[in-house]
This record gives structure tokens, C-alpha cells and sequence, in this order.
């Protein structure tokens, strides 16, 4: 029985128009591609296919969802997309299929809203239409990303009467997801040395053809540094030399973008892992039904089995109207005002996805850990869930620190004092 995207509460017309469209196209066109030659090495060998069932995507009027009206999109909330998201993570393929996958649909946003008509009409709109790629750059190995106001990449102002006005890039990154292939990064660079921390950074446009720009390597993620969409690279950005008119915003407005395109972002990312949780779910319960563990006795008949059923079920759901709730109320209020829902979100359904790949892991028992099932796959490629976009650590901390506060507690002027 699917679940997905099922949750009438926050259902409307257009997502009960879409919903079943996209379930039906993800079941028919993409998960038959889930071979074990397709779940591990290089993404780009299934990436060949993906670009094709593009294609079907286009002709069956679903490219570009995540779009405004304006944008030639179907204007969803964020709420409506999310329960789309889900859907689309039945499968590794989905949101790269429907062309809103990270780290592309978190530029698109940005450039959107903040980016010039002309970085719009080189990058956005190829983004945009799928015929090109692009990553975000921000974190660095020598630097806690956690807190990246200690950053060390540098863009510095160069105005000369033959080359114009110009930043010199110099700095080193890591973890630049899809950045092999990709036609642009949206770099964060100190721009404002002297600016209070959060000030000081910008983010600017650098396509990879730049010189400079050098793609170190994929880092190998748990055994797989795969390639294409499916990599995080290192890159080193030596004297890369791009206009200022590749700054999106103003100067000292990267922090400030940052967090504009993480609010949406942790949505995308908590309905895609409720996804991932429901396919898990549905393997576990699956394998439970049918794995004869003792002469006639079914491996669902084991009350720890059916513990795992029962838990995760209630967490799935739990997640879900958490995330759909958070979603509609940014929708509703913005993002600042629900700060503290997006902090909890962020660790609860990480932590959740995870639990429920694992305990579906286990009901598989040797199986579970192989690539002939889908589980190796999330497991590999999912436990960084508790650590991008803020650490686990970092989003309970700030959500306390803000409950506390409402006690008269203020966790904050303490750890300035003792500094
Ligand atoms: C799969 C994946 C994809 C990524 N994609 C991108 C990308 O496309 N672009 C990009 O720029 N970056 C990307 N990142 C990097 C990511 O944003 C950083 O890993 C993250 O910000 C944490 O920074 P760090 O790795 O330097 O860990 P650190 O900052 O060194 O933190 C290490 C650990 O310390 C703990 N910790 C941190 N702060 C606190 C605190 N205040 N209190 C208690 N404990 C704390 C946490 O457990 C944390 O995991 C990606 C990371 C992963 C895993």
C-alpha cells in the first residue's frame, strides 16, 4: 500500500490533480531502473537515461514545477511541492528526472529572486529549461562549515582600464556537490574583511570554464566518489577571475542569501527523506510478509519485526505533518518567523529517515547490505542528512537556546561572557 504524498489535511486541488500523475510516472518510467549497475559507480551511465525520460516529463506538461507562474511553472506553495517531493523520492532518480534536485533547485531559487536580468538570462534560464548544471560552494576543508563566517576564500576588487572590474577568487572547497559537469558555481568568497562576520561574504556566479577553476577530485563518499550529478568535489579556485556583475545580491549579502536559500531548502530535504522512509518502509514490510524464518511462520510474525513496522510508521506520519505544517506556515509567515519548527524538522526526520533505512536493513538481513535492494544506496548516500545544512548538533542547540529564552534564560549572553 503506498502512502505517499497522502496527507488530506494539507491536501488541495492541485496536489490531489498531481500527486497520482507523478506517483505513476515515477513507478512506470523510473524505478524499473533501479538495477545494481545504476545504483553504484558513476551516476553519469544512468544519467544518459534520465535525460531521456526528461523528455516524457516535458511532453506530459510536468517540467519545472517548483516554478512560480511568472517563471512558466505551476506556482505551487511550498507546501503543495513538498508533497510532491515526496513522491519523487520513491526513487534515487525522481528529482532529477523533474529537474528540482539539489543543488539545483536551491540556485534556481536564489537566482531568481536576487540574481541580475543578464546572470538570469545566461545561467537561470539554461538551468532552468535542464540543458545545463550547476553547484554551491561554500564549504571548505580547513574551515568548520558549521560555522562559515571563519571562511578563507577570498574575491578581491580589481578595476583595470583592459580588463574592467573584476574579483580575483582564490580559495579551497570541498564537498561542492555536482560540481563535475557543471556549467556554473555560486561561490561564497570574503568580499567585506572589515564588515561584522556575517557581512563579510558574497556570493558571486564563476563558470567552471573560468581558468582557475580546478575540480581536485570527487571525494569518495563511503567507497563511491561515483561522478556527474552524483559527486561532491574538491575544487581549488586559484586567481579566477569573473566580473562583478556576477554578484548575486549585493556585496556582504551571502550570509543573509544563505539562509534565504536554506529555509525552503530544509523542506525540499525533510519531505524528500519522508520519501525515502516510505520506500524503505514499503521493502521492510514487504520482506516481513514474505521471509519464511521458520516452517510456515512469516519473519512479520516476530514481535521485534513488528516493533520496526510500528515505530516507523508512526514516525513517518508523525514527520510528515510536521514538515507539511512547517511548510505551510512558512508559506504563511515567511521562514524567519518558524525558525524554531525548521530547526526541529531539520533533526527529527533526518534522524527518523535514517532509523527506518536501518531497520529495514536489518529485516533484510544479509541482503539488506547488498546492492541487489535499494537500502545500500540510501545508506551510503543519506547519512550525511545530519549533517548538511546545519548539524544535528547546531539545530538543537539553536532550538533550545530560543526555548529557554522564553524562560528568561538567555543561553547567548552567557557564552559571550565567558569568551
Ligand atoms: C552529502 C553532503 C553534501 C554536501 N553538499 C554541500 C554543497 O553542495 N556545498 C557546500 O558548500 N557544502 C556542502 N556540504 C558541506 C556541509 O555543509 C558541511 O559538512 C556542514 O556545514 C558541516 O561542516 P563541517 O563538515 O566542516 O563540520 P564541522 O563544522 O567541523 O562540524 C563537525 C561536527 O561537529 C559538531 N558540531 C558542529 N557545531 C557544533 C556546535 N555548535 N555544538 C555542538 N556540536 C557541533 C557536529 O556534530 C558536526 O557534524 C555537504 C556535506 C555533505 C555531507
Amino acid at each position: 500500500m503506498l502512502f505517499l504524498g497522502m496527507e488530506p489535511l494539507f491536501a488541495t486541488d492541485q496536489t490531489r490533480a498531481l500527486v497520482p500523475r507523478i506517483r505513476e510516472f515515477v513507478l512506470n518510467e523510473l524505478v524499473p531502473l533501479e538495477s545494481t549497475e545504476h545504483l553504484t559507480g558513476n551516476f553519469s551511465k544512468v544519467a544518459k537515461i534520465l535525460d531521456q525520460k526528461r523528455e516524457l516529463v516535458r511532453k506530459a506538461g510536468l517540467w519545472g514545477l517548483q516554478h512560480s507562474i511568472d517563471e512558466g511553472g505551476l506556482g505551487l506553495s511550498l507546501c503543495e511541492f513538498g508533497q510532491i517531493s515526496e513522491v519523487l523520492a520513491w526513487t534515487p532518480f525522481g528529482h532529477y528526472t523533474f529537474n528540482c534536485q539539489a543543488p539545483d533547485i536551491g540556485n534556481m531559487e536564489l537566482m531568481n529572486k536576487y540574481a541580475s536580468k543578464e546572470i538570469k538570462n545566461r545561467f537561470l534560464e539554461p538551468l532552468k529549461e535542464g540543458h545545463i548544471r550547476s553547484c554551491f560552494s561554500m564549504t571548505e576543508p580547513e574551515f568548520a562549515g558549521s560555522n562559515p563566517t571563519q571562511m578563507g576564500t577570498v574575491a578581491e576588487r580589481e578595476r583595470s582600464a583592459d580588463a574592467g572590474d573584476n574579483y580575483l577568487i582564490n580559495g579551497h572547497k570541498w564537498f561542492t556537490s555536482s560540481a563535475d559537469g557543471a556549467s556554473f558555481a555560486v561561490v561564497m568568497a570574503v568580499t567585506n574583511p572589515d564588515a561584522a562576520p556575517h557581512k563579510r561574504a558574497s556570493m558571486i556566479v564563476v563558470p567552471t570554464d573560468t581558468p582557475g577553476f580546478e575540480l581536485v577530485r570527487n571525494i569518495s563518499i563511503m567507497g563511491d566518489p561515483s561522478d556527474h550529478w552524483g559527486s561532491h568535489a574538491e575544487v581549488r579556485y586559484t586567481n579566477v577571475r569573473v566580473p562583478v556583475d556576477n554578484l548575486i545580491g549585493g556585496e556582504g549579502m551571502g550570509f543573509m542569501l544563505a539562509q534565504e536559500r536554506l529555509g525552503p531548502g530544509r523542506i525540499h530535504h525533510c519531505m524528500r527523506w519522508i520519501g525515502i522512509a516510505e520506500r524503505c518502509f514499503d521493502l521492510m514490510c514487504r520482506r516481513a510478509a514474505t521471509r519464511e524464518i521458520e516452517p510456515g511462520v512469516m519473519l512479520g510474525e516476530k514481535q521485534f519485526i513488528q516493533g520496526f513496522i510500528a515505530e516507523s510508521r508512526a514516525e513517518i506520519d508523525a514527520s510528515r505533518l510536521m514538515v507539511l505544517r512547517t511548510a505551510h506556515n512558512i508559506d504563511e509567515q515567511g521562514a524567519a518567523a518558524v525558525r524554531n519548527e525548521i530547526s526541529a524538522i531539520k533533526f527529527f526526520v533526518a534522524n527518523m529517515m535514517l532509523r527506518v533505512v536501518d531497520r529495514a536493513i536489518q529485516v533484510f538481513g544479509a541482503m539488506g547490505v547488498t546492492d541487489d535492494v535499494l537500502l545500500g544506496w540510501y545508506y551510503r548516500h543519506e547519512r550525511g542528512a545530519r549533517i548538511y545544512d546545519g548539524a544535528d548538533e547546531v539545530h538543537k542547540t539553536a532550538l533550545a537556546r530560543s526555548i529557554l529564552k522564553e524562560y528568561g534564560l538567555d543561553t547567548r549572553k552567557k557564552v559571550a561572557a565567558q569568551v
